[in-house]
């Protein structure tokens, strides 16, 4: 399990560096390969050294080394997320079933995408979503979350939930309450976790969703219905419920077998 670990946190730190490239680069059409990674205000090459996840910014303070702009925290705080994650599906999953550790591994690595994109340009990739069925297979396969149909139903109630509200929107308020994007997102999310935990999530989601946007709502902004990125909340809400479906389900049962 040790060599596991170190793998998930040394590869989790790496790949968080290269999600940071395709949170960057994606929505600015540019070569995920070419050029190497540089600096954005002063084009300066990075070089190996100065490119290690979390240690390089540390040592650089955050700066660049030749031009001393500031980088921004979040480079760093993409790959210690997707580092925890990637350690967390390991600890939970490994055992129990390797493929869909790598699954769940890889579905949060998306989501991570999918999210901050989302959060910088109010967009949904719709190539991060389809790659979401990746995952989604894999995770079927493994047999964890539900047979073939439990996947099955999770993508069409994920999907046809979210598609509701899209209508319901559109004729009520006149407006687009959520996006395309979205619907896609959940109905991704539905066919990798299952029904049942594609619940827990949309739950999760909406409570988050309300703790953060209600107060902002109320506190500033005369505009009511103005846009706000909503897939890092439905992205927070899976991410959750992959872990948190079983233990929750398991001692919501307890309570009635006595
Ligand atoms: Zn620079």
């Amino acid at each position: 399990m040790a060599l596991v670990y170190t793998f998930a946190v040394i590869y989790g730190l790496c790949i968080g560096s290269f999600l940071n490239v395709v949170i960057y680069r994606l929505p600015r059409n540019m070569n995920l390969a070419f050029p190497g990674s540089h600096c954005t205000n002063c084009d300066y090459s990075l070089r190996w050294y100065d490119n290690i996840p979390v240690i390089s910014y540390i040592i650089l303070g955050g700066k660049c080394r030749k031009c001393k702009a500031h980088i921004s925290f979040r480079y760093t705080a993409v790959e210690i997320l997707n580092a925890v994650l990637w350690t967390l599906s390991a600890a939970v999953f490994w055992k129990r079933s390797p493929l869909y550790a790598i699954a769940v591994a890889l579905f949060c690595s998306i989501l991570i995408c999918i999210a901050f994109i989302d959060l910088e340009t109010m967009y949904i990739h719709d190539i991060l979503v389809l790659t979401l069925l990746v995952p989604a297979v894999m995770a079927t396969i493994s047999g964890i979350g539900g047979n073939v149909w439990s996947h099955l139903i999770g993508m069409g109630v994920g999907g046809g939930f979210f598609l509701f509200i899209f209508l319901l929107a559109r004729l009520v308020f006149k407006k687009d309450g959520l996006g395309v994007g979205d619907i896609l997102l959940m109905a991704a999310s539905g066919a990798f976790l299952g029904w049942k935990a594609l619940m827990v999530a949309i739950f999760i989601a909406s409570i988050v969703g309300c703790v953060v946007l209600v107060p902002i709502q109320l506190c500033g902004k005369k505009e009511k219905f103005s846009e706000y990125p909503f897939a890092p909340f439905l992205c927070m809400g899976t991410v959750a419920a992959v872990f948190v479906t079983e233990p929750l389900l398991s001692w919501y049962l307890s309570l009635f077998a006595i």
